[in-house]
């Protein structure tokens, strides 16, 4: 590991100020920075350690909705009795990332800007597309856990859990800079590697992730976060659902479908979405909706199983919303 200044920012300000040098990184709760750091990944000059107050606020209100600052913890998310009650999905994603001791560390922001989990990516010895050099090793070499759609350029998944379900339910970010504060859709955030391949979203060196904001729920709105892993146990995803519907007893008014670990950003199921509106929902309303999810995935030779099990994940996460599992 490199030397480098180690500076605590006790404001937003001051952590953008901060992120002004050159070779200077940002660290919340340092579960994923310290890895990178350990695995040769990266070598800043200047590590800058958010610590604002004013970032670890979570406000519910009936009419504003949600605000989530970036350095509310995974544990206060998943236990705070607002965010179970109105916005399940999000409490249950939160609950579904890692171990208890990583989600009472772990930021939301933190969570949501964490690197890819691709193995070529993290092996130093592998100059991958995403480190400036020629070749996706994935797309032909040990893909197993990689993309299954969008996967031409470069076959990373997003490895954020929380981003599933915050796109489902219509967050918006604000981030700050040199340059003052601005908002957008969570889902405008993420960047596909055909737009951005040495990140994976849309903010600048020098800017920090601020706050979320959710919108109220709708009267009759349900939702769902569904994570398949290879075992029960700490792990990233396999395939993960977040849906989230607006129901007239059982039929659907309006539905929102995203999944993780498919591709490199999260994806919107819009022909999902489509089928399911002015439907009661039934297990056969459910299965064509979740074939519907995976009809245009490109798998790679070793991924080919994910298909089926996404398939599966979105059939079960639409009957579960919709009370009928
Ligand atoms: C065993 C294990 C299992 C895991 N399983 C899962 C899983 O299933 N699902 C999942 O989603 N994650 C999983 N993780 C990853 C873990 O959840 C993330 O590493 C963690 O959430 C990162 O949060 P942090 O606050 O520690 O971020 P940090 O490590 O501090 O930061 C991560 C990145 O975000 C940037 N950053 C952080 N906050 C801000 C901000 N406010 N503004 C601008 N930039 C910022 C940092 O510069 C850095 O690049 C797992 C990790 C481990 C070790």
């Amino acid at each position: 590991m490199n030397r480098f200044e180690y500076v605590r920012a006790g404001s937003v300000a001051e952590a953008v100020t901060a992120l002004g040098e050159p070779g200077a990184l940002l660290k919340a709760g340092g579960i994923d920075v310290l890895d990178r750091l350990k695995e040769g990944l990266v070598a800043p000059r200047r590590l800058v350690s958010l610590e604002a107050p004013e970032l670890r606020t979570l406000r519910d209100d009936a009419r504003d909705g949600l605000r989530l600052g970036a350095l509310v913890t995974l544990a206060a998310l998943e236990a705070h009795p607002a965010v179970r009650g109105r916005y399940a999905a999000l409490s249950q994603a939160a609950g579904h990332v890692a171990t208890p001791q990583i989600r009472n560390v772990a930021t939301v922001g933190g969570n949501l800007l964490q690197r890819p989990r691709c193995w070529y990516f993290r092996h130093a010895d592998f100059h991958c597309r995403k480190k400036g050099g020629a070749t996706c090793y994935a797309q032909h070499g040990e893909n197993q856990l990689h993309a299954i759609w969008g996967n031409g350029t470069c076959a990373i998944v997003h490895p954020s859990t929380l981003a599933t379900a915050l796109v489902a339910l219509g967050a918006k970010v604000t981030l700050s800079g040199p340059r003052g504060p601005r908002t957008m859709a969570l889902e405008g955030f993420f960047s596909t590697p055909e737009h951005s391949l040495a990140g994976e979203n849309v903010l600048a060196a020098d800017e920090v992730l601020m706050e979320l904001h959710l919108p109220p729920p709708a009267v009759g709105t349900r939702s769902v976060h569904w994570k398949q892993g290879e075992r029960e146990s700490f792990d990233w995803a396999i395939a993960e659902a977040a849906v989230v519907l607006e129901l007239a007893g059982r039929t659907c008014k309006r539905a929102s479908i995203v999944l993780g670990a498919m591709a490199p950003v999260p994806v919107r199921a819009k022909a999902s979405e489509a089928m399911l509106l002015g439907k009661v929902i039934d297990p056969e309303v459910a299965a064509l909706a979740a074939r519907a999810a995976v009809a245009k995935a490109t798998p790679l030779d070793k991924n080919r199983y994910k298909v089926q099990i996404f398939e599966t994940v979105v059939a079960r996460a639409i009957l579960r919303a919709a009370g009928a599992a």
